[in-house]
């Protein structure tokens, strides 16, 4: 009678319900475990799955076997699966989709079929008989296999029949395999000297030489023996069959490149955050809670998470800190390995797949209890979590935008939560969500109301754009005012930080003749021309087209370039100031491996004294040089259809101007802005977050939205416009009719705001309610009513739970 440990439940990375039972095989059964990766059958195909639970099937049916496990551990801890399992229910998602969202990419083994030439197809075309189309096809097989679905895709296609016409004349196979996973672990041979006397026959000179190498210098990388010893290529063979050398397979780590990290000497707290520590540190041994840290920018945040995570390790406990994506993981992590040393693990988007492969098996056999990344950290596969730190918590990049949209700051409570760890979101600019959770005690606030060593905010002078309108050129952006200031700075040797939330060089280029703007084939949004690769660029699709372009409309060669990016505000500053060294830091000088982190040095180091960048020079940086910020228009996302867009700006105001003045030198902002009575601007001018949120919450309560109500959306898209439209209205009827008589507010169909993206015409429905479960309902429900419906096949919809931009 087996056990019940030799039935695994396995949740396939496709997208079904599942789980299913398959039968673990002896010599498996010491290395599954809940969490492991596995090979198993399904249908006629081989696919990847992971162990997530083990029980005997509900009824008796025949079971496959498990065909091989995949990694040296389980990929997940055990307590994760009922994290995935709230994802998955919150979410709307299939388990499989969220157990692949969860863990590292590159790690789907592929199975696919492959065309290979036998020995007499590859004979046959030498035949003058053969027929040209048979012959051309041998040509392209050649002498390596070539994936099925690569020829049938191919341009001219080949089609299916011609490769039954040859297989049934014996001249090709098709056959299955498997492609590896693009990640997994690395092995190398490592040679290693036998213990013991040596025999005097057959040790030549050379022999001898590489047995002295291996008794000096220990097991070594056959790789490194030859490179340090050439002769060991030509004597490692015969001294293993000697049996006075081993062999073995080692597994090597990829460690992701970096400077050298000097260890740092933690500074004495101030009495604030002395105070703040304390009172999370002491929650770190009673399990949950969540703690909202409101702390102005340079107010020694990190100084704070740093303290509360070596409480958390000297309690025995694991801790996991998020940041927001790239940008600050370049500084943020520095600062956490000078801390913190090889206890660190780090993830983010930054790694290979490799790397971030290796990182991960490390969290997952315990060699490491710190894990410092971006929003996928959140699933890092640590057991005994003390305490999860959310730094940045209002940022939007820890809302996932595409597949499965989870949001990492809320998966944080929850995973604190299952766990009994404590979470401490931090930020000078609380969400407006975090924050009314503070005020209506759900989360418990924790205040650093001063910069460290008393430095003031930044003072903040309004410049308003209109009085400029009419100056020629680039005085327009770069005023007089901003440019007389940042003269001032530059001539006592500081440094110039220069925000624009828009990259390229001409966001808004128009027909010069019919005014007509020129917008993308594939997208219904303007192009944004690209001075550096004399073109422009879509930046929803990536669509590109030649600088010598024409007007759609009216075939005008002329193009005006309106409307200011990066790109041109570097141009106009590098003409202003001939003899300074400009840096841009946006999206397209970023795209490159090192590149961030070489502009960041850069600025540290001093060798650049204007940075011009879009929001990614907004976060969380700490340049004590940095002594003005201009923020060249400050209204750019003040009027989008959103109901955050107020907001976002004033979050983005405040961080652009917590960049200035945070070392010993006083520092100043330049706002410019069309709009110099907005509120929003106000409150960011006085540095006055309490008044916009109580103004901003107001707001919300009156139009019933987060965080009075839940929203989600549901998004139509399809290539065919009128298809798109019939799904949404035919949609949008099926959930009319199953809304409850209250509670629930159905707003739309209505085109997006982006109505077209990729050729693809876009619609939404806006569901609003204060029970997230009765609208999941009403959403399950009705989405199982269309699809039945038929006729819709192609149109894809997809569901957002509490959408981060509308
Ligand atoms: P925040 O994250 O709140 O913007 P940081 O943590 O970056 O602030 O701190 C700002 C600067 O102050 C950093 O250079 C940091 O090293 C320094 N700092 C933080 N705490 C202290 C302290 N207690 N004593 C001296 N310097 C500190
Ligand atoms: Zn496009």
């Amino acid at each position: 009678m087996p056990d019940a440990t030799c039935y695994a439940q396995v949740t396939v990375t496709l997208p079904l319900s599942g789980p299913y039972t398959y039968l673990v095989p002896d010599h498996l059964r010491p290395h599954a475990a809940v969490g492991s990766r596995v090979l198993v059958p399904f249908g006629r195909r081989t696919v990847t799955g992971y162990i997530t639970a083990f029980a005997p099937p509900s009824k008796k049916m025949r079971v496959k076997k498990i065909i091989d496990t995949l990694d040296p551990c389980p990929l997940f801890t055990p307590g994760m699966v009922p994290l995935f399992q709230w994802i998955a229910d919150y979410y709307i998602a299939p388990m499989g989709d969220v157990i692949k969202t969860a863990l590292p990419g590159g790690l789907n083994v592929v199975d696919r079929q492959v065309v290979s030439l036998t020995t007499s197809g590859t004979r046959a075309a030498d035949d003058p008989a053969c027929p040209e189309a048979e012959k051309e096809l041998i040509d392209i097989l050649g002498s390596t296999p070539v994936p099925l679905k690569q020829l049938l895709d191919s341009e001219p296609p080949i089609p299916r029949s011609l490769i039954k016409v040859l297989e049934n004349k014996g001249w090709v196979t098709v056959t299955r395999e498997l492609s590896t996973a693009r990640a997994r672990a690395k092995m190398e041979t490592v040679a290693e000297a036998a213990a013991g006397p040596l025999p005097k026959k057959g040790v030549t000179e050379k022999r001898q030489l590489l047995l002295d190498f291996l008794r000096v210098h220990g097991p070594t990388a056959r790789a490194d023996l030859n490179r340090k010893l050439p002769s060991a290529k030509s004597t490692l063979g015969p001294m293993v069959e000697m049996g006075l050398i081993h062999l073995s397979e080692d597994r090597v780590e990829r460690s992701p490149l970096g400077e050298e990290i000097v260890p740092d000497t933690p500074p004495s707290l101030t009495d604030e955050q002395q105070q703040v520590v304390s009172t999370v540190s002491a929650q770190l041994t009673s399990g949950y809670a969540t703690f909202l840290l409101k702390g102005v920018t340079g107010s020694g945040k990190t100084e704070v998470y740093m303290r509360l995570v070596e409480d958390a390790l000297a309690a025995g406990k694991t801790a996991v800190v998020l940041v927001p994506e790239i940008a600050l993981i370049a500084q943020t992590d520095r600062r956490f390995k000078a801390r913190f040393g090889d206890r660190i693990a780090v993830l983010h988007s930054g790694l290979s797949d490799g790397e971030r492969y290796d990182q991960w098996v490390k969290i997952a056999e315990k060699r490491v209890s710190v894990v410092i990344g971006a929003r996928s950290a959140i699933f890092a596969p640590l057991t005994d979590i003390g305490l999860i730190v959310v730094d940045e918590e209002h940022d939007g990049s820890y809302k996932q935008e595409s597949g499965l949209r989870y949001n990492a700051r809320d998966l944080a409570a929850v995973r604190a939560r299952m766990e009994g760890a404590v979470v401490l979101l931090g930020s000078a600019t609380p969400s407006i969500q975090s924050a009314w959770n503070a005020r209506t005690g759900k989360f418990k606030e924790v205040l650093l109301t001063k910069r460290v060593n008393q430095k003031p905010m930044p003072e903040i002078e309004v410049v308003d754009l209109k009085k400029y309108k009419d100056l020629p050129g680039i005085h327009t952006f770069l005023t007089p005012r901003l440019v007389e200031a940042m003269t001032q700075t530059l001539d006592r040797d500081e440094q110039v930080l220069l925000f624009l939330n828009r990259r390229g060089f001409s966001g808004a280029p128009i027909c010069a003749h019919c005014g007509e703007p020129l917008k993308c084939r594939h997208c219904d949004v303007s192009m944004t021309f690209h001075k550096g690769v004399n073109a422009f660029r879509c930046h929803i699709c990536g669509y590109f087209e030649p600088a010598k372009t024409h007007c759609r409309i009216c075939n005008g060669h002329k193009i005006k370039l309106l409307g200011s990016g990066t790109e041109k505000v570097e141009e106009a500053v590098k003409d202003i100031f001939p003899h300074k060294n400009v840096a841009r830091m946006d999206q397209d000088t970023t795209a490159r491996r090192g590149s961030l982190l070489k502009i960041l040095k850069g600025v540290r180091e001093k060798q650049v004294d204007i940075v011009v960048g879009t929001q990614m020079i907004a976060k969380g940086h700490d340049f004590p040089d940095i002594t003005l910020v201009g923020v060249i228009c400050a209204d750019t996302a003040l009027n989008l259809p959103d109901f955050r867009a107020g907001e976002r700006t004033f979050q983005l105001l405040a961080q652009v101007a917590g960049r200035a003045g945070r070392g010993d030198k006083p520092g100043r902002v330049i706002l410019q802005t069309y709009v110099p009575d907005h509120f929003t601007i106000g409150c960011a001018v006085d540095h006055d977050a309490d008044a916009f949120y109580t103004q901003e919450t107001s707001f919300r309560r009156a139009l019933a939205y987060p965080p009075f109500t839940r929203i989600i959306l549901v998004r139509i898209a399809d290539k065919n416009s009128g298809r798109c439209r019939t799904a949404a209205q035919k949609l949008s009827g099926l959930l009319w009719e199953r809304r409850p008589d209250q509670g629930i507010a159905i707003m739309g169909p209505a085109e997006a705001p982006l109505t077209r993206a990729m050729n693809r015409y876009r619609w939404q429905i806006l569901l609003k309610g204060e029970s997230p479960s009765a609208m999941k309902k009403m959403i399950t429900d009705a989405l199982a009513a269309f699809r039945k419906e038929g006729g819709f096949s192609g149109v894809s919809i997809s569901i957002d739970v509490d959408p981060y931009a509308l």
